[in-house]
């Protein structure tokens, strides 16, 4: 055997932190994790450094007089986003898992692309700011950016049965979310805890309201466009209420591939880890000797605005897929607060996509302004 893959694991505290180091510890002989990042909170993070002997640890947002005395001695500690960036561009590794939500990645993602390491990429809201920066940056370089979403995972992983040219559609499989099949009627009144409520997958709080409203499927559609530079017209989305066959990609000669799985994060992190190995997974997969029933639906037309609005951004090119992540970041942060009901979620992402002018961005600063001029506008919206 080789040497072991040095990982840095941005996120490690969150829900696909949590399954990468299961993975990680796993497969100890061909993984190794070298440096991990959380947003604020040091105590959680210097208990994974001591369990994994992590020197390198750093937090985006520390908070004002941290003590850095409950780390380990001799640990490296890197402050604020200039020392995520320093850590990822300083720490000898193979692969950045980037697993840490919002868009805070952003310059430690470019950083560790100019590095040259690969990137597995399970945050998908710095590809839908800045999803032609990352890609070319990654162009450049000649570095991989392996999904680790899992409907992106899946489609990297079929992908690998045809020629590009003979590529007809993706299509990307959806819960439905939580309120798959709540009466329009009612989904005024519906709670945040109702929200979080995920029939199949246990994430992190903003994605999983995300996968209520379907904004978190219409942010993957435009994700789906940077990764494997489709056109948004090829890429199409069906509700799969069971969270087994991950997606699929359909080539022109009417030969359908799909990718199944438990609806657990491990199998596409450890795809995304391992690539191009396989070894053993961390939990059993599939078992067909029991009865299993895979349903497909199409989506019901004004139920998901969330995901029409996505496309819309998309189709419309320029900065407006960066209005609709801000917008729709503010909105989650005040339904989860309790400041709006689950409906102006839409509306105010649709205000502000209608408000906000959308451009081509000459470079990464104009979408960052955007990005603010977005939130400032979204937040006013409801605190009015
Ligand atoms: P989470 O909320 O459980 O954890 C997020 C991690 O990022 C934590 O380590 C936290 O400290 C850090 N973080 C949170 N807010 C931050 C901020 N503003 N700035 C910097 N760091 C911050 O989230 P999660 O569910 O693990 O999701 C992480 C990323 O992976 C998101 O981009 C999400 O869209 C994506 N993703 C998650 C899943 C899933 O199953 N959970 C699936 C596909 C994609
Ligand atoms: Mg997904």
């Amino acid at each position: 055997m080789g040497a072991r893959k040095k990982i840095i694991l941005l996120g490690a505290t969150g829900s696909i932190g949590a399954s990468a180091l299961r993975v990680i510890e796993r497969h100890s002989d061909r993984l190794e994790l070298v440096g991990v990042v959380a947003k604020s909170r040091l105590a959680p993070l210097a208990e994974i450094a001591r369990k994994f002997s992590v020197r390198d640890v750093g937090l985006y947002e520390p908070p004002a007089g941290l003590d850095s005395g409950v780390l380990p001695a001799a640990t490296h500690f890197y402050r604020g986003i200039d020392g995520v960036t320093d850590l990822v561009s300083s720490v000898p590794a193979d692969i950045v898992l980037v697993a840490s939500a919002g868009t805070a990645a952003l310059r430690p993602t470019l950083a560790a692309i100019e590095r040259g390491h690969t990137i597995a990429l399970a945050n998908k809201e710095i590809l839908v700011l800045a999803g032609r920066f990352v890609t070319d940056a990654a162009r450049r370089r000649g570095v991989r950016l392996i999904p680790v979403d899992s409907e992106h995972n899946a489609i990297f992983q079929c992908l690998d049965a045809g020629a590009r040219s003979g590529l007809r559609r993706l299509l990307l499989t959806a819960s439905g979310g939580a309120f798959r099949d709540t009466p329009l009627e009612a989904l005024r009144d519906v709670t945040p805890d109702q929200a979080l409520d995920h029939p199949n997958w246990s994430m992190g709080p903003k994605i999983t309201i995300d996968s209520a409203t379907m904004a978190n499927k219409g942010l993957e559609v435009i994700e789906a466009r940077w990764l494997f530079d489709v056109n948004p017209g090829q890429i199409d989305v069906v509700i799969h209420p069971q969270s087994v066959v991950h997606s699929m990609v359909e080539y022109v000669d009417g030969s359908i591939l799909a990718q199944l799985s438990p609806p657990l994060m491990t199998f596409a992190i450890q795809h995304a880890l391992l690539h191009p190995d396989r070894a053993d997974g961390v939990v059993p997969t599939l078992d067909f000797s029991q009865m299993m029933r895979l349903d497909f639906f199409p989506l019901e037309p004004g139920r998901y605005p969330c995901l029409d609005l996505a496309r819309e951004a998309l189709c419309a090119g320029g900065t407006a897929p960066a209005i609709f992540n801000a917008a729709n970041e503010v909105a989650v942060e005040a339904f989860l607060g309790g400041r709006i009901g689950f409906l102006e979620i839409p509306a105010i992402i649709r205000k502000s996509m209608d408000s906000v002018t959308s451009r081509e961005p000459g470079s990464l600063e104009e979408v960052l302004g955007v990005e603010s001029e977005t939130r400032r506008l979204a937040t006013q919206y409801f605190s009015s």
